[in-house]
């Protein structure tokens, strides 16, 4: 029946939607230097020239963009654990949940 394929593929773009989402909380600086990169983004390299956190792609830095904006390694525990694994910390950098659903 047609309501119920639309139903499902509701069900499906919603879950494709959640899966997205987890991704997008980490800022791109961070996954980068995960990577043992530096972000590419010209907005970044330019705050990150004046020691600062981009503002576009970090508007809550979080202590390894802090980090990262002054040149540095995290020097939390957990970070570089996380670090060392290629990750990103979960702790410090947790997934947001997209909470401007008016
Ligand atoms: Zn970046
Ligand atoms: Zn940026
Ligand atoms: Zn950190
Ligand atoms: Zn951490």
């Amino acid at each position: 029946m047609k309501t119920r394929s639309t139903t499902h593929l509701i069900t499906v773009l919603a879950a494709l939607l959640l899966g997205s989402g987890v991704a997008v909380a980490q800022s791109c600086c961070v996954k980068a230097k995960a990577q043992g990169k530096s972000c590419e983004h010209a907005c970044c390299k330019q705050a990150h020239g004046e020691r600062k956190t981009c503002q576009k792609c970090q508007a809550e830095p979080g202590c390894c963009d802090k980090a990262i904006a002054a040149g540095k390694d995290c020097s939390h525990p957990c970070c570089a654990e996380a670090a060392k694994e290629k990750k990103v910390c979960a702790k410090c950098n947790p997934k947001k949940e997209d909470k401007k659903k008016s």
